[in-house]
């Protein structure tokens, strides 16, 4: 197997670059090899030129099912026959939303976005005009999208800064930054504040790391909020749908006031959900909170999110997606041992993290940044080069069409990645 990036994605990268900054169409693309792929099928994508890659990156997340999945894509693709955004009201999305309710069973209502960033801001007004109050406590480690307000660094002194030139970081000003699976500190911050309006959390921290929530803690999170009067937002743009058919809020029994789905919920397609009880939501309904979006539940949006959660759930392929991860964890551990790594590899089969980095289980976001981010950044080119497409960041996504051979080439290319590397 070849050990260079492509020629030709290297003569479309030199073109690339410039026509767009960077050569891509989002920062966190920037650190990436740049391999042009002209497709993906099921759980692999096909570069330029013609070399083939297990893809366990799976489009940061969103493609639950695999490439171009059956039904969703016949489905999707006829359904856009119809035209796609009519500014008005159709049957398709009245059918996702009420099939949404059903299969998560405890919000009363959706309202669609395009990105989960812009739905985590429709989260953040509807608490404040619920509430009448302001700031939001969140948590170190988590993303919540790229905007002024949510967009951060956490420093070791604690706190958070903006994240980029040109951010407004007076915007941050209304983030209370509190470190996750600490009960008490979320309990002091909103003791000593009586201007807290939300908790946001992403109920399993996955864009750090891979770390589940401790014993009590979602449960604590959710008497608390109930204690001080506070809206308690569930970020599921990466669990819901993956780490159960019912996202964090089914997989660990605790509800949400409000929650916010993407990636998965659409299988691919570019869709967000708001999902929540009547009393919250109705203040868009009432028209009291704007909330507005030309592409809202295009038919194209409604069709994936009815397709793709409608295959979820009649397929329900989690304990699959779920064994085969274990599956791969331990091969990446096999390997590891094999060639001296010392990698450490953590989190569920369906969304799980590898680092250079402790022995012992990772519980925090400090645990995280104590990591080699910058030597796992390293061994992803060599695995890249292998032919598995992975995140730099350590992330390891599964889906439902990882079969057999997948994991047989995965095993094959991960021990000559690993052994590459070692040398
Ligand atoms: N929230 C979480 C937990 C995410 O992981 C992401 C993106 O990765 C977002 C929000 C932002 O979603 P989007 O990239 O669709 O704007």
């Amino acid at each position: 197997m070849s050990t260079t990036i492509a020629s030709s994605s290297a003569e479309f990268d030199r073109r690339a670059r410039r026509r767009l900054p960077g050569g891509v169409n989002s920062n966190v693309r920037l650190a990436a090899p740049r391999i042009y792929f002209e497709r993906g099928a099921g759980a692999r994508l096909y570069d330029v030129d013609g070399k083939d890659y297990v893809d366990h990156l799976l489009g940061q997340g969103p493609n639950i099912l695999g490439h171009a999945p059956e039904p969703v894509q016949s489905y999707v693709s006829s359904a856009v026959r119809r035209g796609m955004v009519y500014a008005a009201e159709h049957e398709e999305e009245l059918i996702a939303a009420e099939q949404v309710c059903d299969i998560l069973d405890w919000p009363d209502m959706v309202r669609f976005g395009v990105s989960g960033t812009e739905s985590v801001q429709a989260a953040f007004r509807l608490a404040r005009a619920f509430t009448g109050r302001r700031r939001i406590v969140r948590f170190e480690g988590h993303y919540h999208g790229w905007l002024d307000n949510t967009l951060a660094a956490f420093p070791a002194e604690g706190g958070c800064i903006p994240a980029s030139a040109g951010q407004v970081g007076d915007y941050l000003e209304d983030t209370v930054i509190t470190p996750w699976n600490d009960l008490d500190a979320v309990r002091q911050r909103l003791a000593a504040d009586d201007d807290i309006a939300a908790i946001v959390t992403e109920p399993v921290m996955l864009n750090a790391g891979a770390i589940e929530p401790c014993a009590g803690y979602l449960e604590g999170l959710r008497g608390l909020a109930d204690e001080f009067g506070v809206v308690l937002i569930f970020d599921e743009v990466i669990t819901g749908f993956r780490v159960a058919l019912g996202g964090a809020a089914q997989r660990y029994g605790v509800t949400p006031d409000l929650a916010v789905y993407g990636k998965a919920v659409a299988a691919g397609w570019p869709v967000s959900l708001l999902a929540g009880r009547a009393d919250l939501m109705e203040r868009f309904g009432t028209g009291e909170v704007n909330h507005s979006g030309t592409f809202n539940a295009s038919v194209m949006a409604a069709a994936a999110v009815r397709s793709a959660t409608a295959t979820l759930r009649d397929t329900d392929p989690y304990d699959h997606i779920e064994k085969h991860g274990q599956q791969l964890m331990e091969v990446i551990r096999d390997a590891s041992n094999r060639h001296r790594l010392g990698l450490h590899v953590q989190g569920l089969g369906m969304a799980f993290h590898t680092s250079f980095g402790p022995e012992a289980p990772i519980t925090d976001y400090r645990g995280v940044a104590r990591t080699d981010g910058a030597k796992y950044g390293r061994l992803a080119r060599f695995l890249i080069e292998h032919g598995v497409w992975v995140a730099e960041r350590g992330v390891w996504y599964v889906s439902a069409a990882h079969g057999d051979q997948d994991l047989h080439d995965a095993e094959s290319r991960i021990d000559a990645a690993f052994r590459a590397f070692a040398r």
